[in-house]
Protein backbone atom coordinates (compact mmCIF):
# COMPACT_ATOMS: atom_id res chain seq x y z
CA UNK A 1 0.00 0.00 0.00
CA UNK A 2 1.43 3.54 -0.95
CA UNK A 3 1.67 6.00 1.92
CA UNK A 4 0.08 9.58 2.34
CA UNK A 5 3.20 11.75 2.20
CA UNK A 6 3.23 15.56 2.56
CA UNK A 7 4.74 17.64 0.28
CA UNK A 8 5.82 21.31 0.80
CA UNK A 9 2.50 23.60 1.27
CA UNK A 10 1.77 25.86 -0.95
CA UNK A 11 0.36 28.56 1.01
CA UNK A 12 2.44 31.01 3.05
CA UNK A 13 1.57 31.95 6.73
CA UNK A 14 1.05 35.39 5.87
CA UNK A 15 -1.92 34.24 3.29
CA UNK A 16 -3.22 32.40 5.83
CA UNK A 17 -3.33 35.53 8.37
CA UNK A 18 -5.76 37.44 4.95
CA UNK A 19 -8.17 34.54 5.60
CA UNK A 20 -7.96 34.99 8.83
CA UNK A 21 -9.46 38.26 8.80
CA UNK A 22 -12.88 37.46 7.67
CA UNK A 23 -12.77 33.70 8.72
CA UNK A 24 -13.12 32.43 12.62
CA UNK A 25 -10.38 29.81 13.41
CA UNK A 26 -13.18 26.91 13.43
CA UNK A 27 -14.09 27.96 9.93
CA UNK A 28 -10.26 27.10 9.11
CA UNK A 29 -8.19 24.05 9.38
CA UNK A 30 -4.64 23.24 8.03
CA UNK A 31 -3.15 20.31 6.45
CA UNK A 32 -7.00 18.75 6.53
CA UNK A 33 -7.09 14.95 4.98
CA UNK A 34 -9.59 15.14 2.55
CA UNK A 35 -10.31 11.71 3.10
CA UNK A 36 -12.53 12.95 5.85
CA UNK A 37 -14.54 14.85 3.65
CA UNK A 38 -15.60 12.12 0.46
CA UNK A 39 -17.44 9.62 0.02
CA UNK A 40 -14.30 7.52 -1.40
CA UNK A 41 -13.04 7.87 2.33
CA UNK A 42 -9.65 8.52 0.30
CA UNK A 43 -7.32 10.91 -0.19
CA UNK A 44 -4.40 13.14 1.28
CA UNK A 45 -4.34 16.30 2.98
CA UNK A 46 -5.48 19.80 1.57
CA UNK A 47 -2.76 22.81 2.31
CA UNK A 48 -6.11 24.51 3.17
CA UNK A 49 -9.20 23.97 3.80
CA UNK A 50 -12.24 26.70 4.48
CA UNK A 51 -15.97 26.60 5.06
CA UNK A 52 -17.14 29.96 4.95
CA UNK A 53 -21.10 30.18 6.19
CA UNK A 54 -22.63 33.61 4.16
CA UNK A 55 -21.96 34.48 0.26
CA UNK A 56 -19.88 37.60 1.98
CA UNK A 57 -16.62 35.20 2.84
CA UNK A 58 -17.35 32.80 -0.44
CA UNK A 59 -16.84 36.17 -2.51
CA UNK A 60 -13.88 37.15 0.03
CA UNK A 61 -12.65 33.69 -0.33
CA UNK A 62 -12.47 33.72 -4.49
CA UNK A 63 -11.39 36.84 -4.60
CA UNK A 64 -8.13 36.57 -1.86
CA UNK A 65 -7.42 33.37 -3.94
CA UNK A 66 -7.48 34.88 -7.18
CA UNK A 67 -5.02 38.08 -5.60
CA UNK A 68 -2.86 35.62 -4.37
CA UNK A 69 -2.59 32.86 -7.14
CA UNK A 70 -3.76 30.43 -4.77
CA UNK A 71 -5.10 27.01 -6.55
CA UNK A 72 -9.07 27.09 -5.35
CA UNK A 73 -11.14 23.59 -5.43
CA UNK A 74 -14.60 23.95 -4.59
CA UNK A 75 -15.97 20.96 -2.29
CA UNK A 76 -19.89 19.93 -1.84
CA UNK A 77 -20.23 16.60 -0.39
CA UNK A 78 -17.20 14.63 -2.17
CA UNK A 79 -19.26 11.99 -2.91
CA UNK A 80 -17.90 11.95 -6.80
CA UNK A 81 -14.60 12.44 -6.48
CA UNK A 82 -11.57 11.24 -6.81
CA UNK A 83 -8.76 13.11 -4.40
CA UNK A 84 -5.15 11.97 -5.06
CA UNK A 85 -2.87 10.09 -1.98
CA UNK A 86 -0.84 13.62 -1.84
CA UNK A 87 -3.96 15.58 -1.24
CA UNK A 88 -3.96 19.20 -2.69
CA UNK A 89 -1.30 22.09 -2.98
CA UNK A 90 -3.91 24.69 -2.70
CA UNK A 91 -7.58 25.90 -0.98
CA UNK A 92 -10.41 23.74 -0.58
CA UNK A 93 -13.40 25.69 -0.22
CA UNK A 94 -16.49 23.74 1.15
CA UNK A 95 -19.70 24.58 0.23
CA UNK A 96 -21.73 22.31 2.65
CA UNK A 97 -23.39 21.98 6.14
CA UNK A 98 -21.83 25.45 6.66
CA UNK A 99 -23.81 27.14 4.03
CA UNK A 100 -27.02 25.15 3.53
CA UNK A 101 -30.33 26.61 3.98
CA UNK A 102 -33.83 26.01 2.51
CA UNK A 103 -36.78 27.88 2.45
CA UNK A 104 -40.26 26.10 0.89
CA UNK A 105 -42.40 28.90 -1.09
CA UNK A 106 -45.75 27.18 -2.03
CA UNK A 107 -44.62 25.02 -5.17
CA UNK A 108 -40.99 26.34 -5.15
CA UNK A 109 -38.16 25.78 -3.05
CA UNK A 110 -34.83 27.64 -2.90
CA UNK A 111 -32.01 26.33 -1.50
CA UNK A 112 -28.52 27.43 -0.49
CA UNK A 113 -25.49 25.32 -2.48
CA UNK A 114 -24.51 23.23 0.71
CA UNK A 115 -28.39 21.52 1.49
CA UNK A 116 -28.35 17.98 0.50
CA UNK A 117 -30.30 16.91 -1.74
CA UNK A 118 -31.68 14.24 0.48
CA UNK A 119 -32.91 17.34 2.73
CA UNK A 120 -34.70 18.75 -0.12
CA UNK A 121 -36.42 15.85 -0.97
CA UNK A 122 -37.32 15.47 2.56
CA UNK A 123 -38.78 19.06 2.56
CA UNK A 124 -40.46 18.73 -0.43
CA UNK A 125 -42.37 16.00 0.79
CA UNK A 126 -43.36 17.02 3.96
CA UNK A 127 -45.17 20.02 2.05
CA UNK A 128 -46.83 17.45 -0.58
CA UNK A 129 -44.09 18.76 -3.31
CA UNK A 130 -43.96 16.43 -5.95
CA UNK A 131 -40.88 15.90 -8.54
CA UNK A 132 -38.01 15.77 -6.39
CA UNK A 133 -38.60 12.30 -5.70
CA UNK A 134 -35.50 10.71 -7.60
CA UNK A 135 -33.03 12.91 -6.22
CA UNK A 136 -34.29 11.93 -2.91
CA UNK A 137 -31.19 9.31 -2.67
CA UNK A 138 -28.06 11.30 -4.63
CA UNK A 139 -25.82 11.94 -1.51
CA UNK A 140 -24.60 15.07 -2.65
CA UNK A 141 -25.40 18.87 -2.45
CA UNK A 142 -27.73 20.90 -4.59
CA UNK A 143 -24.17 23.09 -5.55
CA UNK A 144 -22.41 19.40 -6.74
CA UNK A 145 -26.06 18.56 -7.94
CA UNK A 146 -26.43 21.26 -10.26
CA UNK A 147 -22.62 21.18 -11.21
CA UNK A 148 -22.69 17.36 -12.62
CA UNK A 149 -26.90 17.95 -14.04
CA UNK A 150 -27.22 14.88 -11.10
CA UNK A 151 -30.38 12.18 -12.25
CA UNK A 152 -32.17 8.85 -11.42
CA UNK A 153 -34.58 6.97 -12.12
CA UNK A 154 -35.43 8.91 -15.12
CA UNK A 155 -35.25 12.78 -13.43
CA UNK A 156 -32.10 14.83 -13.66
CA UNK A 157 -31.78 18.24 -12.54
CA UNK A 158 -32.53 20.30 -15.33
CA UNK A 159 -35.88 19.23 -14.95
CA UNK A 160 -36.08 20.90 -11.72
CA UNK A 161 -33.97 23.95 -11.73
CA UNK A 162 -35.71 26.92 -12.57
CA UNK A 163 -32.72 29.18 -11.51
CA UNK A 164 -29.47 29.08 -10.23
CA UNK A 165 -27.16 31.65 -8.36
CA UNK A 166 -23.96 31.59 -8.78
CA UNK A 167 -20.64 33.94 -8.77
CA UNK A 168 -18.95 34.41 -11.63
CA UNK A 169 -15.44 33.99 -11.95
CA UNK A 170 -15.06 38.17 -12.38
CA UNK A 171 -16.65 38.26 -8.72
CA UNK A 172 -20.25 39.17 -9.97
CA UNK A 173 -23.62 37.11 -7.80
CA UNK A 174 -25.85 36.69 -11.07
CA UNK A 175 -29.33 34.54 -11.64
CA UNK A 176 -28.74 32.36 -14.60
CA UNK A 177 -31.50 30.64 -15.33
CA UNK A 178 -32.22 26.52 -15.94
CA UNK A 179 -32.85 26.66 -19.56
CA UNK A 180 -29.53 28.92 -19.70
CA UNK A 181 -27.37 25.88 -17.93
CA UNK A 182 -26.20 23.93 -20.47
CA UNK A 183 -27.39 20.93 -18.16
CA UNK A 184 -26.54 17.90 -20.17
CA UNK A 185 -25.54 14.32 -19.19
CA UNK A 186 -23.33 15.05 -15.95
CA UNK A 187 -22.31 18.17 -17.40
CA UNK A 188 -23.36 22.21 -17.40
CA UNK A 189 -21.78 25.10 -17.98
CA UNK A 190 -20.55 25.66 -14.00
CA UNK A 191 -17.01 23.83 -15.00
CA UNK A 192 -16.60 25.69 -18.19
CA UNK A 193 -17.54 29.29 -17.23
CA UNK A 194 -15.94 28.39 -13.59
CA UNK A 195 -19.19 29.55 -11.87
CA UNK A 196 -19.58 29.17 -8.33
CA UNK A 197 -22.82 27.43 -7.79
CA UNK A 198 -24.40 29.52 -4.10
CA UNK A 199 -27.70 28.66 -4.81
CA UNK A 200 -31.28 26.99 -6.77
CA UNK A 201 -34.53 27.56 -7.24
CA UNK A 202 -36.60 24.15 -7.22
CA UNK A 203 -39.54 24.18 -8.99
CA UNK A 204 -42.42 21.42 -8.46
CA UNK A 205 -45.92 20.41 -8.31
CA UNK A 206 -48.89 19.77 -5.71
CA UNK A 207 -48.74 15.94 -5.47
CA UNK A 208 -50.30 13.41 -3.23
CA UNK A 209 -48.22 13.21 -0.39
CA UNK A 210 -48.93 8.90 0.50
CA UNK A 211 -47.93 8.90 -3.27
CA UNK A 212 -44.32 10.80 -3.10
CA UNK A 213 -43.78 9.10 0.17
CA UNK A 214 -44.52 5.47 -1.51
CA UNK A 215 -42.50 6.88 -4.20
CA UNK A 216 -38.99 7.66 -2.35
CA UNK A 217 -39.31 4.30 -0.19
CA UNK A 218 -39.71 2.31 -3.22
CA UNK A 219 -36.48 4.05 -4.74
CA UNK A 220 -34.53 3.92 -2.03
CA UNK A 221 -35.20 0.31 -1.46
CA UNK A 222 -34.01 -0.37 -5.50
CA UNK A 223 -30.89 1.84 -4.60
CA UNK A 224 -30.17 -0.50 -1.26
CA UNK A 225 -30.82 -3.62 -3.04
CA UNK A 226 -28.64 -2.96 -6.18
CA UNK A 227 -25.90 -0.71 -5.26
CA UNK A 228 -22.93 -1.38 -2.94
CA UNK A 229 -24.32 1.17 -0.21
CA UNK A 230 -22.11 -0.97 2.43
CA UNK A 231 -18.81 0.00 1.36
CA UNK A 232 -17.23 3.46 0.60
CA UNK A 233 -17.76 4.48 -3.16
CA UNK A 234 -17.98 7.58 -5.57
CA UNK A 235 -21.44 6.10 -6.77
CA UNK A 236 -21.05 4.81 -11.28
CA UNK A 237 -17.29 5.64 -11.57
CA UNK A 238 -17.61 5.99 -15.16
CA UNK A 239 -20.35 7.75 -17.14
CA UNK A 240 -22.71 5.62 -19.33
CA UNK A 241 -21.67 5.28 -22.80
CA UNK A 242 -24.05 5.89 -25.42
CA UNK A 243 -26.02 2.40 -26.36
CA UNK A 244 -24.68 0.49 -23.09
CA UNK A 245 -25.07 0.34 -19.91
CA UNK A 246 -21.08 0.59 -18.03
CA UNK A 247 -21.88 -1.29 -14.89
CA UNK A 248 -23.43 -4.44 -17.90
CA UNK A 249 -19.89 -4.11 -20.20
CA UNK A 250 -17.68 -4.29 -16.58
CA UNK A 251 -19.87 -7.16 -15.69
CA UNK A 252 -19.64 -8.89 -19.40
CA UNK A 253 -15.58 -7.90 -19.55
CA UNK A 254 -15.59 -10.62 -16.67
CA UNK A 255 -14.59 -8.04 -14.10
CA UNK A 256 -16.90 -8.50 -10.94
CA UNK A 257 -14.71 -8.35 -7.90
CA UNK A 258 -11.85 -7.53 -9.75
CA UNK A 259 -9.12 -5.77 -7.18
CA UNK A 260 -6.14 -3.66 -7.28
CA UNK A 261 -5.07 -3.01 -3.66
CA UNK A 262 -8.09 -2.02 -1.74
CA UNK A 263 -10.25 -1.12 -4.49
CA UNK A 264 -12.60 -3.57 -6.09
CA UNK A 265 -15.45 -3.45 -8.66
CA UNK A 266 -18.29 -4.55 -6.76
CA UNK A 267 -20.00 -7.72 -7.30
CA UNK A 268 -23.20 -6.30 -6.31
CA UNK A 269 -23.08 -3.53 -8.98
CA UNK A 270 -19.84 -3.83 -11.92
CA UNK A 271 -20.54 0.43 -11.96
CA UNK A 272 -19.68 1.16 -8.46
CA UNK A 273 -16.03 0.73 -7.93
CA UNK A 274 -15.87 0.78 -4.21
CA UNK A 275 -13.16 1.28 -1.55
CA UNK A 276 -12.85 -2.52 0.36
CA UNK A 277 -10.71 -1.65 2.90
CA UNK A 278 -7.70 0.67 2.91
CA UNK A 279 -7.35 2.00 -0.79
CA UNK A 280 -5.87 4.74 -1.95
CA UNK A 281 -5.88 6.83 -5.09
CA UNK A 282 -3.28 5.03 -7.11
CA UNK A 283 -4.97 1.60 -6.53
CA UNK A 284 -8.71 3.17 -7.83
CA UNK A 285 -7.08 4.84 -10.71
CA UNK A 286 -4.75 1.41 -11.93
CA UNK A 287 -8.18 -0.34 -11.42
CA UNK A 288 -10.35 2.55 -13.80
CA UNK A 289 -7.47 1.95 -16.36
CA UNK A 290 -7.02 -1.89 -16.25
CA UNK A 291 -11.11 -1.68 -16.66
CA UNK A 292 -11.02 1.13 -19.45
CA UNK A 293 -8.24 -1.05 -21.30
CA UNK A 294 -10.49 -4.68 -20.65
CA UNK A 295 -13.69 -2.98 -21.72
CA UNK A 296 -12.10 -1.00 -24.70
CA UNK A 297 -10.14 -4.52 -25.75
CA UNK A 298 -13.70 -6.62 -25.85
CA UNK A 299 -16.25 -4.37 -26.71
CA UNK A 300 -13.89 -1.53 -28.32
CA UNK A 301 -16.35 1.20 -25.79
CA UNK A 302 -14.40 3.50 -24.93
CA UNK A 303 -15.53 4.41 -21.07
CA UNK A 304 -14.91 7.94 -19.34
CA UNK A 305 -14.61 8.56 -15.98
CA UNK A 306 -17.88 10.40 -14.25
CA UNK A 307 -16.12 10.57 -10.83
CA UNK A 308 -14.21 13.90 -10.65
CA UNK A 309 -10.34 13.70 -10.10
CA UNK A 310 -8.57 16.05 -7.59
CA UNK A 311 -4.84 16.43 -7.31
CA UNK A 312 -2.08 15.18 -8.84
CA UNK A 313 -2.51 11.54 -10.21
C1 LIG B 1 -23.57 5.81 -3.21
C2 LIG B 1 -23.62 6.88 -4.26
C3 LIG B 1 -24.70 6.94 -5.14
C4 LIG B 1 -24.75 7.94 -6.12
N1 LIG B 1 -25.82 7.98 -6.96
C5 LIG B 1 -25.89 8.93 -7.91
C6 LIG B 1 -27.01 9.00 -8.79
O1 LIG B 1 -27.94 8.22 -8.72
N2 LIG B 1 -27.01 9.98 -9.73
C7 LIG B 1 -26.00 10.90 -9.85
O2 LIG B 1 -26.08 11.77 -10.72
N3 LIG B 1 -24.93 10.85 -9.02
C8 LIG B 1 -24.85 9.90 -8.06
N4 LIG B 1 -23.77 9.86 -7.22
C9 LIG B 1 -22.66 10.83 -7.41
C10 LIG B 1 -22.78 12.14 -6.61
O3 LIG B 1 -23.56 11.97 -5.45
C11 LIG B 1 -23.35 13.28 -7.47
O4 LIG B 1 -22.54 13.55 -8.59
C12 LIG B 1 -23.50 14.59 -6.66
O5 LIG B 1 -24.21 15.52 -7.42
C13 LIG B 1 -22.17 15.21 -6.24
O6 LIG B 1 -22.43 16.21 -5.29
P1 LIG B 1 -21.34 16.60 -4.17
O7 LIG B 1 -21.89 17.71 -3.37
O8 LIG B 1 -20.93 15.41 -3.40
O9 LIG B 1 -20.17 17.12 -5.10
P2 LIG B 1 -18.59 16.89 -4.95
O10 LIG B 1 -18.29 15.44 -5.14
O11 LIG B 1 -18.09 17.54 -3.72
O12 LIG B 1 -18.07 17.69 -6.22
C14 LIG B 1 -18.40 17.24 -7.53
C15 LIG B 1 -18.06 18.36 -8.53
O13 LIG B 1 -18.93 19.46 -8.31
C16 LIG B 1 -18.20 20.65 -8.02
N5 LIG B 1 -18.95 21.42 -7.02
C17 LIG B 1 -19.40 21.01 -5.80
N6 LIG B 1 -20.08 22.02 -5.20
C18 LIG B 1 -20.04 23.08 -6.04
C19 LIG B 1 -20.54 24.42 -5.98
N7 LIG B 1 -21.25 24.89 -4.93
N8 LIG B 1 -20.31 25.24 -7.04
C20 LIG B 1 -19.60 24.81 -8.12
N9 LIG B 1 -19.10 23.56 -8.23
C21 LIG B 1 -19.32 22.71 -7.20
C22 LIG B 1 -16.86 20.17 -7.50
O14 LIG B 1 -15.85 21.14 -7.70
C23 LIG B 1 -16.65 18.91 -8.35
O15 LIG B 1 -16.15 19.23 -9.63
C24 LIG B 1 -23.70 8.88 -6.22
C25 LIG B 1 -22.63 8.83 -5.31
C26 LIG B 1 -22.58 7.84 -4.35
C27 LIG B 1 -21.44 7.82 -3.38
Amino acid sequence: MEHYYQEKSKIKEDQIRLFRNFLADDQIRIDEPMAEHTTFRIGGPADLFLMPETEEEIQKIRRVCKAENLPLFILGNGSNLLVSDRGYRGVVMQIFRNFGNLEVQEEKIRASAGTLLSGIAAAARNASLTGFEFAGGIPGTLGGAVRMNAGAYGGEMKDVISTVRVLTSSGEIREIPGGQMGFGYRTSIVEKEDLLVLGAEICLRKGDPEAIRETMRDLQTRRSDKQPLEYPSAGSTFKRPEGYFAGKLIMDTGLAGYQVGGAKVSEKHCGFVINAGGATAADVCRLMGDVQQKVFQKYGVELEPEVRFLGEF
